[in-house]
């Protein structure tokens, strides 16, 4: 069986890591694109400014717009052209690296991630949208950034539902690895496939991958209680350290080449109800991690331990959690159908899903997560 795994050429995280980002550029030459909000410059200018002097480089500031559009990712390649710079620094949250990703197209990239909400730094796919902030298309590159390299003072110094967001994307990581590794389904690490025109032959995961998943999702039990609580105090304390690699590292790479399943493919139905659009991704994943135990009817054991964990840390377990109340079932049946469409990831699961199993699986998570939740009080 043809199998693949992807990761970052380097990743490196510490105290004030950011004063070393100039030793990271020279390994490419003499200057770097920025690409960043106006407000994550601010919060690291000093830093910035250390790091030219210290190591002698350039950062050239690109005033990016917010949006990763097609039309700003040109604007920003001519910008990179015009200054000859040997490599694009995306810096902050999604958009600002998603677009870095976009406009250095797989090479000499170093992405530096100020908040730790999602697992997208390390990957090597990057989502763009309209202009006017509608979803266009997904790009693969044919490598992933270079560098990830992550400030900790940074990351504990965002606000801590950035943190823990980001745990409860990686909270899906393990189930829907080990989902995908059960059913043989294929990864993202094997894309894209057929570049330059050929066939291309899609790829499984490694043992490598799942091994990672499953030590993702350890690492939140074991730690994502207290990382929060450091979060909360603006300090830096080795359960934060390792919950940022976990957001960052272990759920980047465990999802790239371990696989996505039925959690996110019903996140991105949840879209289709209003209520959610002001909840983060991975709040809602959270949630779609218990659609997704109750669909594959884990044990509960496994369910309460899941349970446990998003009420400690302050993660959704049912709808109106997430923003949604008295839903339909017709509402529920939209949302199944988004989840349901033939691209989607759910198909990675090891049997087959109806539209009809996965408004059951919501409705029953929901009643768990309401159950659960009025215990503990
Ligand atoms: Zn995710």
């Amino acid at each position: 069986m043809r199998k693949a795994f992807i990761s970052p050429s380097k990743y490196v995280q510490g105290k004030n890591e950011i004063v070393n980002l100039g030793y990271f550029i020279k390994t490419f030459g003499d200057s770097a694109l920025l690409i960043a909000h106006k407000d994550d410059v601010t919060r690291v200018k000093e830093k910035l400014e250390h790091t030219m002097v210290q190591f002698g480089v350039t950062i050239i500031e690109s005033g990016f717009n917010g949006e990763c559009s097609r039309s700003e990712v040109h604007r920003l390649q001519q910008l990179a052209k015009e200054h000859a710079c040997p490599c694009i620094i995306g810096l902050g949250g999604g958009k600002a690296i998603d677009t870095a990703k976009c406009v250095a197209e797989g090479d000499a990239l170093i992405i530096v991630p100020t908040i730790a909400a999602t697992d997208a730094p390390t990957s090597h796919s990057a989502v763009l949208y309209s202009q006017e902030g509608e979803f266009d298309d997904y790009a693969y590159f044919k490598q992933s950034p270079s560098v990830v390299l992550v400030d900790t003072n940074v990351i504990a110094n965002a606000p801590t539902r950035f943190l823990v967001a980001g745990m409860g994307d990686a909270l899906s990581t393990y189930f829907e690895a080990r989902a995908t590794a059960n059913s043989y389904s294929h990864v993202n690490a094997g894309l894209p496939c057929g570049a330059n025109g050929g066939v291309g032959q899609p790829a499984i995961g490694t043992k490598a991958a799942l091994a990672l998943a499953k030590l993702c999702y350890e690492t939140l039990l074991e730690d994502g209680l207290t990382a929060k609580i450091s979060c909360d105090s603006n300090v830096v304390t080795p359960a934060l350290e390792n919950i940022i690699e976990t957001n960052i590292l272990l759920s980047g790479l465990g999802f790239e080449s371990g696989g996505l399943a039925a959690a996110h493919a019903i996140h991105n139905g949840l879209t289709a109800l209003e209520g959610t659009h002001s909840y983060y991704h991975g709040e809602k994943v959270a949630f779609t991690t218990l659609v997704q135990l109750v669909l594959e009817n884990a044990s509960t054991d496994e369910i309460n331990e899941v349970l446990s964990f998003c009420v400690s840390v302050g993660l959704p377990v049912c709808l109106s959690d997430i923003g949604v109340t008295n839903v339909t079932r017709l509402e529920l049946l939209n949302v199944a159908q988004k989840a349901c469409i033939l691209e989607e990831s759910i198909h990675s699961m090891p049997f087959p899903v109806s539209e009809e199993d996965v408004v059951a699986a919501i409705m029953v998570a929901d009643l768990i997560g309401q159950e659960f939740k009025k215990k503990g009080e």
